[in-house]
């Protein structure tokens, strides 16, 4: 079974590591895929986000090298449900951290599932450590040079600190 994690990890937290670590669990292949949103600002380009990913998965959170060969990164743009096709994948995999982003991803699964019927969506609960956890709140964190120890790798939090 292959899942697709998509997101824009802009950067890749460890709410995200946890999320694909769980996916793992269940699905043979998983493919991280790098939303690149022309429209959307963001403070990594999808290129940067993508080495940021490997380094976490290869080097900082203990996956093994057969997790990692299970593991593909990609950017994608345009439609989700298009994605999915293009890679013959059998589930798209969401992390829920609130009833707001539930209700948010809700209707996205089910725009998703009416451009493609064969397209289902699994919803996974946050980790309750990491509920709070955000690409945006870990930004800002860094931006005012608090402590962000703990929420993101440390290959992330070095970038954050660069720039
Ligand atoms: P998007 O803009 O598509 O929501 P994100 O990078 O914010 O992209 O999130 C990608 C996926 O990772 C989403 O399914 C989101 O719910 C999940 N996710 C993000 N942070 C966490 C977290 N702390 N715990 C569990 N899942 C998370």
């Amino acid at each position: 079974m292959t899942a697709i994690c998509p997101g824009s990890f802009d950067p890749i937290t460890n709410g995200h590591i946890d999320l694909i670590r769980r996916t793992l669990r269940f699905a043979d292949q998983v493919i991280v895929a790098i939303c690149h949103n022309v429209y959307k600002k963001s403070h990594f380009t999808p290129n940067e986000r993508e080495q940021l990913i490997w380094e976490a998965l290869e080097t900082e959170e203990g996956f093994t090298e057969k997790d990692l060969e299970r593991i593909e990164i990609r950017v994608f743009s345009g439609l989700l449900a298009d994605f999915f096709s293009e890679c013959s994948a059998d589930v798209i995999v969401r992390g829920v951290r609130s009833a707001i982003e539930y209700e948010h991803d809700i209707a996205q699964a089910l725009a998703n599932q009416r451009l493609n019927p064969r397209l289902e969506t699994v919803f996974i609960p946050a980790e309750p450590g990491y509920a709070f956890l955000s690409s945006s709140i870990v930004k800002e964190i860094a931006a005012f040079g608090g402590d962000i120890h703990g929420m993101v790798p440390q290959c992330v939090a070095a970038a954050l600190y660069r720039t």
